[in-house]
Order: structure tokens, then sequence, then C-alpha cells
């Protein structure tokens, strides 16, 4: 354990690292939402392998099985040119059925930031095909997070991702991103949607209507500390958007596939996106891959006639990846998982009840299977106060694993947790934050 430990810190850079240098976990296994490091400690995973997914849980023969029997048959061949392989085929029909009404059509990437990455230049692409090449802009909000590469990086809306790396991606503009709890201090205002309503307005007149290609948000944002927004945000933003031509991407990178207790998330928040893009859950983790699924008019300015798209990568629609994903959605359908993801959040919400009598705890926002947890100074100033120590202390001496994003802890579990290890979870939480001050 020691060794590999070592070996981890003299090789392996660790992006986002909190903590001392020296704490590094290495896990070698993991079984339903168990997961056990090279030391053989077992922690009870309550975060979904660290990064929001897990959702069948580790370990699953099912998924194994699938990748063993694709490696054996036919590991890889491109996605590229005029090749493609069958199970890319069958899992794009696949999500064709399970997403919104009119987006059936898919571009597959290697993960979140591809598919981001892929979602802005097809904004763009569509705008140009249709006559409209200075559609350029794209609108994204602050406390997003889109992902590392350029574009998806330059979109997303955490000081820390910009600094030191130069210039970022022309004709990204940020706006406020809905934060009830803190929206009389963030924009002064009684009425929050109306507040972010005109400002989004007002960055479109700024930039000129005819500029923007589109707007890129979380239905309900995860690393931003599962910002849950008010129900009249996204149908008001949608009709804003519509009005001025300017489309709408859905980043369901964390929400879909259960996470928040149903497929897709955008549908049921009235956000009606015209591109979607799908990551994490889609193979649970058990292979890279993204899916940007898109209106069919979309598909056509990239992949019709007279159209190109002359993007992609070596590993997109990999059979491996596709294979895990369709594997994955047999084990969600025919285990109820989804459905199984609103069941956790109702004991989530039974067992955070206590929480409120915490002077620590400033918010608890619950969304299907995942919760965030916001730590104040007191509840009356509401000063933000940082995560990172009561993560470290419920893996230390609780060995749950949870994640912190600034000031919110957030759970976001496998779908199989089982009900006693979401008390465990939420004790050992209740326990940590009450401790703080001594
Ligand atoms: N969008 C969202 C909402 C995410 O949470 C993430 C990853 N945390 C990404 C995009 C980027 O995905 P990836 O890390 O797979 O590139």
């Amino acid at each position: 354990g020691r060794e590999l430990e070592d070996l981890d810190g003299r090789h392996l850079i660790h992006p986002h690292q909190s903590g001392a240098q020296s704490d590094r976990f290495v896990m070698v296994s993991g079984e339903g939402s168990l997961v056990r490091d090279a030391n053989g400690v077992e922690y009870l995973d309550a975060s979904g392998g660290g990064n929001w997914l897990a959702q069948v849980g580790h370990g699953r023969p099912e998924l194994a099985a699938a990748l063993t029997e694709q490696a054996g048959r036919l590991a890889y061949f491109s996605c590229f040119f005029n090749f493609s392989n069958d199970k890319a085929v069958l899992l794009a029909e696949r999500l064709a059925g399970l997403a919104p009404a009119g987006l059936d059509r898919v571009f597959f990437t290697c993960g979140g930031s591809e598919g981001v990455e892929s979602a802005i230049k097809l904004a763009r692409l569509y705008h140009h095909h249709r006559g409209e090449p200075d559609r350029t802009w794209i609108i994204s909000r602050d406390l997003a997070y889109h992902g590392a590469t350029y574009g998806s990086g330059t979109a997303t809306g955490f000081p820390l991702m910009h600094r030191g790396i130069g210039p970022s991606l022309p004709h990204v503009a940020r706006v406020s991103p809905p934060y009830p709890y803190r929206a009389a201090q963030m924009y002064g205002d009684a009425d929050p949607t109306g507040f972010l309503l005109r400002e989004l307005e007002e960055t479109i007149q700024r930039i000129g209507p005819g500029r923007v290609a589109a707007m890129i948000g979380e239905p309900v944002m995860g690393g931003g500390g599962v910002l849950v927004p008010p129900p009249d945000y996204w149908p008001r933003v949608r009709d804003l958007l519509t009005s001025h031509g300017i489309l709408l991407i859905a980043d369901e990178v964390v929400t879909a596939f259960g996470r928040t207790g149903a497929w897709f998330d955008s549908p049921g928040r009235g956000m009606d996106p015209d591109i979607i893009v799908t990551a994490k859950g889609l193979t649970s983790g058990y292979a890279p891959l993204g899916a940007v699924l898109m209106r069919a008019d979309i598909a056509a300015a990239v992949a019709g006639d007279g159209a190109y798209f002359f993007h992609g990568h070596t590993y997109s629609g990999h059979p491996l990846s596709c294979a895990a994903a369709l594997a994955n959605l047999d084990v969600l359908e025919g285990e109820d998982l989804v459905e199984r993801a609103r069941t956790i959040g109702g004991w989530l919400r039974e067992d955070l009840a206590s929480a409120d009598g915490l002077e620590r705890v400033g918010d608890v926002r619950i969304e299907g299977a995942t919760a965030g947890v916001e730590l104040v100074a007191d509840r009356a100033t509401r000063t933000p106060v940082m995560a990172g120590a009561v993560t470290a202390a419920l893996r230390d001496r609780h060995q749950v694993i949870v994640r912190d994003y600034g000031p919110t802890i957030v759970l976001s579990p496998p779908l199989v947790i089982g009900r006693e290890q979401v008390r465990r979870t939420v004790r050992a939480l209740l326990d940590v934050v009450s401790r703080l001050d001594e």
C-alpha cells in the first residue's frame, strides 16, 4: 500500500488536489457502494467514484462481461470517415429512444469536455450553415463546470480554471448563476429570476443578438454546489433565447442517466434544449464515453448535403465504451435505478432533516440521489466556510468518501447504495460538522 502511494507521489499529477500533498489514496477494488484502497482499508463511496458517476455500483460482473466479450471480438475500429461499429450504432439508437423527443441524432466523444467542445462547434456551425456566420458567441455562467479543454474550460466559471494559462477561447461571455440561497447577497434582488433574466438580456444586447450562437448550462449546477434553479428560471431563459434565435445547450454530464431521478433532467425543468451533452453516467465510469444528442436540423447542418463537421477523436464511438454503455443501460433499466434515485433522495431528505439544527449548515439541497450541504460560519451572516476539512475528516475518521466544492459538501452515491449506507453517510457527516468548533 505505502509503496504505491509513494510511487503515485513521485510520478502522478493530481488535478484539483486538496489537502496535504501526501494525502493519496490508491484504490484497487470495489463492490457496490464500497471501495478498497491499496492498504486494504474499506470506504463507503458516497461520491460516485469521486466524480458523480458509478450509477450501477462498483465491480458489476455484467459490465465486466460486456467489456471482456467486446475486447475479444473487436476492441477498436474507427467511427471516423465512412466507418462505424455495431455497438456504436446500437447505442445511438438506444439513446435516441431515451432522449427528449426530437433529440435523436448522436455524436460520440470520449467524455464530457470533448462533448461540450463539440457542442460549441456544432452551435457555431449550425448558424454558419444557415447563413449567420457572425453568430459565434457562447454564453455560460459563473460557477458552471463544463470541462477542461480550451472551449469547455473557457465556458467553465471557476477563476482557478483560467489562472496562468493565457488567453481563453474568444467570444465566451458569462452571466450569473441561479443561486437561491445567496440571491440576496449576490444580486441584492427580491426576484432572483427577474434579475438573472435582465442580466442575460443585457448581455445579449451588449454582444448583439445576431452574434450569439448558444447559451450553455447545467440544468442543476453540479460542481457549483448542487445549485437548483427556481422553477421559472429555465422556461424564461428558453423563451428569451428563442426570441433571439439563440440555441440552448444542456450540459447533462452530471444529471443524465438517473442522478437526479430522471433519464434526462432538462425536460422536467422546462429547459427544452437544442443539444444535450452527456458522459459520466452513460457508462457509470466503466469506460470513457460521452454522447452529444441533437435535433435533426442541427445534425443536418453538420452532416447533411453541403455540410461538414471536420471534427472527431480517434476514440469517438469506441466499441468497448459503447458495449459498456449498452450493458450499463441494461442494468439501469433492469433494476429501475432511475426510480431508485428518487427513493435515495427521500432517504437523504429524511436523514438530513436534523442538519436543520446545526448552526454551521446554511443550506441543504437534494435532487434525486445527490445532495449539497453548504457550510457557513453562522446562519445569520451566511459567510461561506470551505468544506475540505469535513471531507478529509469523513474519510479518515469514518471511512466515508464524499466530495467538497468550495463551501458545499456533495453526496452523489452509486444508485445501488442501501438504506443503512445512506444513514451511515449522513450520520458521519453530521457528526463531523457538529464538531467543527471543537
Ligand atoms: N460538464 C459537467 C457538468 C461536468 O461535471 C464535467 C466533469 N466533472 C464535465 C462537463 C467534463 O467532463 P469530463 O471530465 O468527462 O471531460
